[in-house]
């Protein structure tokens, strides 16, 4: 506490990030999500090619080159999409834009830990609907509750997924309230609801292309819509920062989005990685919820999370480790490399040889 600090800043509980470990003692980094692949060639060919001497001039505060590729792909207008500084600043405004004290917005108890953040940040009042036993979305809960709605999905940290049909009796249900589905992971097996954004006009999707076109340090995230939720997110961002994107950004994100092989090889390549290593786990009495992610959220009766995420870390291996509850037991473990995994397979198994 500092007595500069506004009262604002004083009551923030703000968001800790996965570690980006500094210290070269980390040999295979499985904590953040973060994409096993370079970026597509095609984006390594705009950069390299990219005009220096342009970074004089601001970008066009729209990205509107970006918008227009990501509008085409997805088939929509130009008006409903949104670009930002990677998806968790398009949360942030999207949060600021549509809820507030007397809009109230729900999601569940265990979900991205950005959500109750931004709540604290613009003064939202917020409710959780837990999670069922199992760790999949209370659907009717979400259905009877009243105000806004965010649904990670699939869900973070636990990789779990909801269906398309789920998603729209919880749209259809809350007309007069901003629904916002977080599709971080949707392209490692989900169902996205962007074809639903034609049909309810209170229906905005987040997407990122930090994981699945391995893009996290470029910071390029977007939002689809309705036009008209679109604009109260556009007044959001001019009241902040017009330029949310680079003009680097804009140029790798046109590139990302046109490089469809590419996207397709290293996604289906995670997803096969994916159920290797979940059988793998199998073998060795691991309980993993049903993955629609590029990570696992693993459990292990025979022994503590937190004592093997240590071991692991010790051997050169950084999982993420929740020291929450409901969440203590398990280890978010991100898919990594055939070999990544391999490696991670071979020192679980010699862990779980030591425990018996
Ligand atoms: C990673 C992640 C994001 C944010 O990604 P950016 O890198 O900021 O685009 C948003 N939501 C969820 C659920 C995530 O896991």
């Amino acid at each position: 506490m500092s007595d500069f600090w506004s009262s604002r800043t004083k009551k923030l509980e703000p968001y800790i990030p996965g570690e980006q470990p500094k210290d070269g003692s980390v040999f295979i980094k499985i904590n953040t999500n973060e994409c096993p692949y370079p970026p597509s060639p095609k984006v390594a060919e705009v950069i390299k090619n990219f005009s220096c001497d342009s970074l004089r001039l601001y970008p066009n505060p729209e990205a509107y080159d970006a918008k227009k590729t990501i509008a085409d792909y997805y088939g929509l207008k130009i008006d409903e999409v949104f670009l930002g500084n990677g998806s968790d600043e398009v949360l942030a405004m999207a949060f600021a834009a549509f809820y507030d004290n007397e809009k109230t917005v729900n999601f569940a108890d265990v979900t991205y830990s950005f959500y109750p953040v931004y709540c604290n940040m613009f003064d939202i009042s917020f409710n959780y609907i837990p999670l069922l036993e199992d760790f999949s979305y209370d659907v009717e809960g979400f259905i009877k509750t009243v105000g806004g709605v965010v649904i990670a999905n699939p869900n973070a940290p636990t990789s779990v997924a909801i269906s398309l049909l789920d998603i729209e009796r919880i749209v259809k249900n809350h007309k007069n309230d901003v629904v916002i589905i977080d599709e971080a992971y949707v392209d490692f097996g989900a169902e996205s609801a962007i074809q639903l954004i034609s049909k309810y006009d209170n229906l905005l999707i987040v997407q990122t292309m930090s994981k699945s076109r391995a893009l996290a340090g470029m910071r390029i995230g977007f939002a689809l819509g309705n036009k008209k939720l679109i604009e109260g997110m556009d007044r959001v961002k001019n009241s902040i920062n017009s330029y949310t994107l680079d003009r680097l950004a804009i140029a790798v994100a046109c590139a990302a989005i046109e490089d469809e092989e590419y996207f397709k090889e290293i996604t289906g390549k995670i997803i096969k990685t994916r159920e290797k290593t979940i059988s793998s786990l199998k073998k060795l009495d691991f309980i993993i919820l049903i993955s629609s992610a590029n990570f696992l959220f693993i459990t292990n009766k025979n022994f503590e999370a937190k004592e093997f995420f240590e071991y692991l870390r010790k051997n050169g291996i950084l999982v993420r480790y929740f020291n929450k509850p409901r969440l203590c037991d398990y280890l978010r473990v991100s898919i990594g490399t055939d070999e990544e995994m391999d490696v991670f397979i071979k020192i679980t198994e010699a862990y779980c040889n030591e425990k018996f």
